[in-house]
C-alpha cells in the first residue's frame, strides 16, 4: 500500500509533466486572446453546492462523489466538476454586481468515484470556462469556437464537433409527454434506473449508458421536434454563427443534458480512435443554475475538456509535443578539484538564467561525462585541476564534440552568447 498510489490516479512524471504544462499554457494563451480571466476556486466545497448544482439526479451525486465528513462535522465533497465551485465564487464575490459578462476559465484536477479505465480517472483535470450574464447567442458559438481553436492549437484537428438544443423550462413538459408516451409500452425493457428516470426526468433515459436502453430510445422522439420558437431560434442563430466562422459540426438530436437549468445549446466533442471514451469535452447553456445555487436568474454557458483524454489523442496520432530539457549546462569537475570551485561556477551560472548542474554522487569524471549526454546538456564545463592553476576551464560541445579552453572568467559570458546563438539558430 505504501508504495501503490490510490486506484484511477496518476503520478504525472519529469518527461510527462511538460507536456501538461504545454497544454496549460495554450490554454492559457487561448482564454486570454478570447478575454477570459483565470479563478482558481477550492478543491473542496460544501456537499450542498454540487446536490443542487449538478442535480440530485445525476450519477455523479448519486454515486461518484467523494464526500467526507470533516473534524467539525460538516460534509465536504471533493469537486467533481467546476461549474458549480465558479457559480458558487461568482455569487459570492458578487462579480454579478459588475460589469457583465463575465468571462472566467480554469484549469484543475476533479474527483469522480467512478469505474477505471483507459481514459476514465478518478482524479483527472479539466480546462473549463463559464461565462455568465448573457443571453447571446454569439456566445455559445464562441465557447465552442473557443474549444475547437484550442484543440487545433495542439495539433488535433480532425475532432467532431457535436451539438444541439436541449430546450428550455417551456418546451420541455411537451419532451416529457411525448417520451413518457414512447416509452410506456417498453419499460418492463427498460434498465432499473431508467424506470425510475421515466417518472422523475424521462429525458435521461436518451443519456443511459447501457446498450440495451439506448437501442430502445433509437426511434424515441427528439428535443428538437418540440422546440419552441424561441429556443429554435436561438439554436438556429448559433448555427449561423458556427457557419460564419466556419466551423464544422454535426447536429446531435440525442445529445442531452438531462437536468431543468441546462438550457438551449448542448455539445460534445469527439476524438475518434481514443477508445471507448471518446469524449474529450462538453459543455453548454445553463441559463437556470445561477439561479438554482441561490443567486438571481442570470443566464450562463460554459465547457470543460479533459486533459488527460487529449493527451491520448495526441499520443493517438503521434503528435510530439515539444519538450523543454532540462539543464543546459553541466559543470564536471575532475577528483583532484574541490567541489566548491565547481558549485561556485553553478551558481554564478544560474544568476545569469543557464540551466546548469553538476555531480552530486561522486561520479568520477568519465561517469559525469556519460551522465551529462544522458541529461541531454548541450554544453559541459569540464574543471580541471591543472587548467584551473592557469585560471582555464575546457568548454565541450556535446553537439559536435568539439572543446576548447576558456578563461574562468570568460564562462558566463561566452556560455550567454553560445546559448543565444542556439536559440536564434
Ligand atoms: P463532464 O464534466 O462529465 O461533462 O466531462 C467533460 C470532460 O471531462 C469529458 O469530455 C472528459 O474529457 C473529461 N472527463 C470526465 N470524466 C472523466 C474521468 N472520470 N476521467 C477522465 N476524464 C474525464
Amino acid at each position: 500500500m505504501l508504495t501503490t498510489r490510490p486506484r484511477g490516479t496518476a503520478d504525472i512524471l519529469p518527461g510527462q509533466v511538460e507536456k501538461w504544462r504545454y497544454i496549460e499554457n495554450v490554454a492559457a494563451a487561448v482564454s486570454r486572446e478570447y478575454g477570459y480571466r483565470e479563478i482558481r476556486t477550492p478543491v473542496f466545497e460544501h456537499t450542498e453546492l454540487f446536490v443542487r448544482g449538478v442535480g440530485e439526479d445525476t450519477d455523479i451525486v448519486e454515486k461518484e462523489m467523494y464526500t467526507f465528513r470533516d473534524r467539525g462535522d460538516r460534509s465536504i465533497t471533493l469537486r467533481p466538476e467546476g461549474t458549480a465551485p465558479v457559480v458558487r465564487a461568482y455569487l459570492e464575490n458578487k462579480l454579478h454586481t459588475g460589469p457583465q459578462p463575465v468571462k472566467l476559465y480554469y484549469i484543475g484536477p476533479m474527483f469522480r468515484y467512478d469505474r477505471p479505465q483507459a481514459g476514465r480517472y478518478r482524479q483527472f483535470h479539466q480546462f473549463g470556462v463559464e461565462v455568465f450574464g448573457s443571453h447571446h447567442p454569439a456566445l455559445d458559438a464562441e465557447v465552442m469556437a473557443m474549444a475547437m481553436d484550442f484543440y487545433g492549437r495542439l495539433g488535433l484537428n480532425d475532432l467532431e464537433l457535436h451539438v444541439n438544443s436541449v430546450g428550455c423550462p417551456n418546451c420541455r413538459p411537451v419532451v416529457r409527454q411525448k417520451l413518457q408516451e414512447y416509452f410506456r409500452p417498453k419499460l418492463g425493457e427498460l434498465c432499473v434506473n431508467c424506470r425510475n428516470r421515466y417518472e422523475r426526468n424521462p429525458l435521461r433515459i436518451l443519456d443511459c449508458k447501457s446498450e440495451r436502453c439506448a437501442g430502445l430510445a433509437r426511434e424515441a422522439p427528439t428535443i428538437a421536434d418540440c422546440l419552441c420558437p424561441e429556443c429554435e431560434k436561438h439554436f438556429h442563430e448559433v448555427r449561423q454563427y458556427l457557419q460564419d466562422l466556419g466551423i464544422s459540426h454535426v447536429v446531435d438530436t440525442r445529445l442531452v443534458r438531462g437536468l431543468d437549468y441546462y438550457t438551449h445549446t448542448a455539445f460534445e466533442i469527439m476524438a475518434p480512435g481514443i477508445g471507448a471514451q471518446s469524449s474529450v469535452g462538453g459543455g453548454g447553456r445553463y441559463n437556470g443554475l445561477i439561479e438554482a445555487c441561490g443567486g438571481p436568474p442570470i443566464p450562463g454557458i460554459g465547457f470543460a475538456l479533459g486533459i488527460e483524454r487529449i493527451i491520448l489523442a495526441l499520443e493517438n496520432r503521434n503528435k510530439a509535443i515539444v519538450i523543454e530539457t532540462g539543464p543546459t549546462v553541466f559543470v564536471v569537475i575532475a577528483g583532484d578539484v574541490p567541489a566548491r570551485e565547481g558549485f561556485a561556477l553553478l551558481g554564478k551560472l544560474r544568476a545569469a538564467g543557464i540551466a546548469a548542474d553538476m555531480d552530486y554522487t561522486g561520479r568520477s569524471l568519465k561517469a559525469q561525462m556519460k551522465y551529462a549526454g544522458k541529461l541531454g546538456v548541450r554544453f559541459t564545463i569540464i574543471l580541471g585541476g591543472e587548467e584551473l592553476q592557469r585560471g582555464c576551464v575546457v568548454l565541450r560541445d556535446m553537439k559536435t564534440a568539439s572543446q576548447r579552453e576558456i578563461g574562468v572568467s570568460e564562462v558566463v559570458r561566452e556560455l550567454s552568447g553560445l546559448l543565444e546563438q542556439c536559440k536564434s539558430g
